[in-house]
C-alpha cells in the first residue's frame, strides 16, 4: 500500500509541465507553464466533495512536511522512471491509484465517554485515533462507522443500550483524517428524530467537508448518491442499516435512515453503476458477535454482486468476519469485507468470546484506473487492530497490531472482564479469520 498520495498528484502536474516544453521547444512555452501553474494551483479538480478533497490535500501537506526532502526526492525519482516508461509507452497518461481505507464501529460505550471528559466536562476524543491517525489520513478516501448518533450534549451523553454521543466525536472523527461517516446503523434512532436532526445539522454546521452517508435531510435528498471524486474517478458510496432496533422512522421523515431494503437498494446500485467508475457497499449487517458469515449476508452479497456493486465493507457483528470475493456468474467479481469490527468499544461483558470485541480491522483497498475510466482492485489486504482500555484520562486508544506488544496487553483493562485476552489471542484471531490477508 503507497502512503504519499499527494505525491502521485504532483507527479501528474509535473507530467504536464514537461510535456508542454518538449512539445513546443520555444521560449514562450515557459510563459504558458507559468500561466498554466498559476491555473493548476487554484484549479479545483474535483466536483462533489471538492472542499473535502482540497482539505485532504492541506492536510497531507502539513504530514508530509516532516519528510519533505525523502518526498521531494521520491518524486523527482518517480518522475524519471515515469517519463522513461511513458517514453516507452509503459505508462498511459491519466493512470493512477486511489487507497481506500475504513474502520469498523465507533461504539462509544460509558466508560470510554468518562475516560475522554476533561474535568471541566469538555470531550475530547483525539487519544481515540492518534495511534493510527497516520493511516487514516495517508488514504485518498477514509470511511468509518459511527455506530451511535451524535445528538450533543443537550440530549444527554449516554452509553449502551440507547446511545448517545457528544459532538466531541465528529471533531475527532474529522481531525482524524475521515472523509466518510457511515451513520446507517440500528443505533440511528436511539434518541428519536432530535438525536438525528441534530446529528446532521451538527455535521452540516461543524464540518461541511464531511461526507456523511445512511442519513438523509430530505425527501429531496433521499434519491441521491454520494459520488466521491478522486483524480477524475467516480466513486459512488452507499451505505445501509437492516434495522433500528425496533424504534419507527419518524413519521414525517420515513426517508431519513437508509434501510437494506431490496427496493432501494437494487435502485440505488444500478444508479450508482450508471454515474460512477466503482460502488462501495457498506451494510450494517449480520448477527453480533458472530465470527461467521451468515446466510443473510450472503444473499445480499449476492444481490449486491449481481447488480454491479465493486467492493462491499460490512458492519455490526463488533467481531471480525472473513474477507471473500463473490463472482455473479457472468465474470463480475464484487471483494466482501463481511465485517471489520469494532474500532473503539468498552462492553460491559464478561467471560468467553470477549475478547473478539477488541479485535478489529482496517480494511485496505487499492484500485487502479486506466485513462479509459477502467477502475480495477489492484491490491487488498487488512490491518488488524485492536482496542486498548484504560480507567486514566485519555488512556483509550486503538493501535495497529503490529504496534502492540505483550505488556501493553497485559495493561488492557478488558483483562478483568476476561482472562484470555492477550496479544497472541488477537494473532490467532486474525489468523483464523483471515488467513494470510491481514498484516
Ligand atoms: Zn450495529
Amino acid at each position: 500500500m503507497k502512503k504519499n498520495k499527494l505525491t502521485k498528484k504532483i507527479i501528474n502536474r509535473n507530467m504536464l509541465f514537461y510535456k508542454i516544453i518538449f512539445e513546443n521547444n520555444c521560449t514562450y512555452s515557459l510563459i504558458l507553464l507559468l500561466l498554466i501553474s498559476v491555473f493548476l494551483s487554484s484549479c479545483k479538480n474535483y466536483t462533489h466533495n471538492n472542499i473535502a478533497q482540497e482539505n485532504k490535500i492541506e492536510v497531507k501537506n502539513e504530514i508530509n512536511s516532516g519528510v519533505k526532502s525523502e518526498v521531494k526526492v521520491k518524486e523527482e525519482n518517480e518522475y524519471d522512471n515515469k517519463e522513461e516508461k511513458r517514453e516507452n509507452n509503459e505508462v498511459t497518461d491519466g493512470s493512477g491509484d486511489i487507497s481506500i481505507i475504513m474502520v469498523g464501529d465507533i461504539l462509544l460505550h460509558s466508560p470510554i465517554n468518562r475516560s475522554c471528559m476533561s474535568d471541566d466536562g469538555e470531550y475530547d476524543y483525539t487519544s481515540i485515533f492518534e495511534n493510527t491517525i497516520e493511516e487514516i489520513k495517508a488514504a485518498d478516501i477514509a470511511l468509518v462507522n459511527q455506530e451511535v448518533i451524535i445528538g450533543g450534549e443537550e440530549l444527554g451523553v449516554t452509553g449502551y443500550p440507547a446511545f448517545n454521543a457528544p459532538y466531541g466525536i465528529g471533531d475527532a472523527l474529522a481531525d482524524a483524517g475521515f472523509d466518510v461517516v457511515c451513520h446507517a446503523t440500528n443505533h440511528a434512532l436511539d434518541r428519536g428524530k432530535r438525536g438525528l436532526v441534530n446529528c446532521m445539522d451538527y455535521w452540516e454546521t461543524s464540518h461541511p467537508e464531511i461526507t456523511v452517508a445512511g442519513l438523509h435531510e430530505s425527501a429531496d435528498e433521499k434519491d441521491d448518491i454520494i459520488i466521491y471524486e478522486v483524480n477524475g474517478i467516480k466513486i459512488a458510496i452507499l451505505n445501509y442499516t437492516y434495522g433500528t432496533n425496533g424504534i419507527e422512522l419518524p413519521a414525517d421523515m420515513p426517508w431519513s435512515v437508509e434501510l437494506l431494503r431490496e427496493e432501494n437498494v437494487v435502485k440505488d446500485i444500478k444508479k450508482a453503476e450508471e454515474n460512477a467508475d466503482f460502488t462501495i457497499v457498506c451494510p450494517h449487517w449480520g448477527t453480533e458477535y458472530s465470527l461467521d458469515v451468515t446466510q443473510e449476508q450472503r444473499k445480499w452479497s449476492k444481490l449486491f454482486c449481481e447488480n454491479g456493486a465493486d467492493l462491499v465493507i460490512g458492519t455490526h457483528p463488533h467481531v471480525i468476519e472473513p474477507i471473500e470475493w463473490v463472482e455473479d456468474g457472468s465474470g463480475h467479481r464484487m471483494l466482501v469485507y463481511y465485517s471489520i469490527g469494532n474500532y473503539v468499544n468498552w462492553t460491559s461483558g464478561k467471560g468467553t468470546g470477549i475478547s473478539n470485541r477488541m479485535v478489529g480491522g482496517m480494511a485496505k483497498v487499492e484500485l487502479g484506473y486506466d485513462n479509459n475510466g477502467n477502475v480495477t482492485i489492484n491490491d487488498y489486504g487488512v490491518d488488524a487492530l485492536v482496542c486498548h482500555l484504560s480507567k486514566e484520562k485519555y488512556g483509550v486508544s486503538v493501535y495497529l497490531l503490529r504496534d502492540y506488544d505483550d505488556s501493553m496487553a497485559c495493561e488492557n483493562e478488558i483483562r478483568s472482564q476476561t482472562g484470555d485476552f492477550s496479544r497472541q489471542y488477537c494473532v490467532d484471531l486474525c489468523n483464523r479469520i483471515w488467513g494470510d490477508t491481514w498484516e
